[in-house]
């Protein structure tokens, strides 16, 4: 279904001069730069099964009520959502944090997800779950709306698949390049991590948005 691991999620046509040197770049047509984002691009898909869990219980720690989600109800909190920040003048995702949600709250949060969860429901092979969803029970939204978010979630999602097969073409006919984002990790000192760590995970981070791992 996905072609690539990544996510256009900006475009810039560079000034001629920007980044080339001034030679190189006179009588040159202007090279547009794509800025990529890498999908699941994130410390659980990059983390090894020890790793995450040692995470985990380094955000208990520093977190004392942990257990009780923010959402109506206090549901129970037992999945690990990663808060990050994007730069996107410098293209850089940077970790601010880590918390417990509850995983209603985490499908919610996660577009990803959601886009996961409507592809399967059209495709007809995923049964819905028998008891009500959180996000009515719990959340209180009305049809009406999760059918709008619907909406937009996958508009979002078509939309980008056409975007990356123009930038495919573009990027192979030399009119166009892609430069990953960067990502910092250096908010993970909180949780204890030292220098040697981050950049341990800064390193996975690269190779995973180049398609190394
Ligand atoms: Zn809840
Ligand atoms: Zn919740």
């Amino acid at each position: 279904m996905r072609k690539t691991a990544t996510v256009a999620v900006s475009a810039q046509v560079r000034r001629k001069g920007h980044k080339v040197t001034a030679q190189k770049s006179r009588g040159r047509r202007r090279k547009k730069v794509y800025y990529l984002l890498p999908l699941e691009w994130s410390l659980h898909y990059v983390m090894s099964d020890g790793e995450w869990r040692d995470f985990r219980i380094r955000v208990k720690e520093v977190i004392p009520n942990w257990e009780t989600c923010n959402c109506p109800n206090g549901c129970q909190a037992n999945t690990l959502d990663e808060i990050w920040d994007y730069d996107k003048r410098k293209h850089v995702k940077r970790f601010v944090k880590a918390q417990f949600i509850c995983p209603g709250c985490h499908w919610l949060k996660s577009p990803g997800w959601r886009v996961q969860t409507w592809l399967k429901d059209e495709s007809g092979f995923w049964t819905p779950p028998e008891r009500t969803p959180h996000i009515f029970d719990c959340l209180g939204w009305t049809k009406r709306r999760v059918r709008q978010m619907r909406r937009a979630d996958l508009e979002m999602y078509y939309e980008q698949l056409m975007l990356q097969d123009k930038r495919e073409k573009e990027v192979k006919t030399g009119e166009a390049t892609e430069v990953s984002w960067t990502a910092d990790l250096s908010g993970l000192k909180k949780y204890g991590y030292s220098e040697i760590e981050i950049s341990y995970f800064s390193s996975l981070m690269f190779l995973k948005a180049r398609g190394k791992i």
